[in-house]
């Protein structure tokens, strides 16, 4: 691969990761003690009594429960990203795992963090 398409890429790769964390920061907060890992925050409810109070707090499960599987998507892709970065580092980058040939670059410019080439992907 050309120098200057990885770098591009590597920005590419760095811009999102920079997206994703502030997407993720909005809703949820980094584990502290576990790398990578990422907690939607349940909204908080005040404790209001009666009806009020319980339709509010369904409403906040109702989002909770929307938050998680976003949270999850973003959280998998960050991951991804990471790994994309550090094989960079390791001068790995754009080799399929699974098969250790060489990814397509058109690929890889449409998905900067692919892991896998498009025949092991299927
Ligand atoms: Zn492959």
């Amino acid at each position: 691969m050309k120098k200057s398409l990885l770098q591009k890429l590597k920005q590419k790769l760095e811009q999102e990761k920079a997206t994703i964390e502030k997407q993720l920061k909005s809703f949820a907060r980094e584990d502290k003690k576990l790398k990578g890992d990422w907690d939607t925050l349940f909204p908080h409810w005040d404790g209001e009594a009666g009806g009020a109070g319980l339709e509010k707090a369904a409403d906040e499960v109702e989002e909770y429960s929307t938050l998680l599987p976003i949270e999850y998507n973003l959280e998998l892709k960050l991951k991804n990203i990471d790994l994309a970065l550090e094989k960079i580092k390791k001068g790995k980058y754009g080799i399929c795992e699974k098969c250790g040939r060489k990814i397509d670059e058109k690929r890889l410019k449409i998905y900067p963090e692919a892991r896998f080439c498009l025949k092991c992907k299927k």
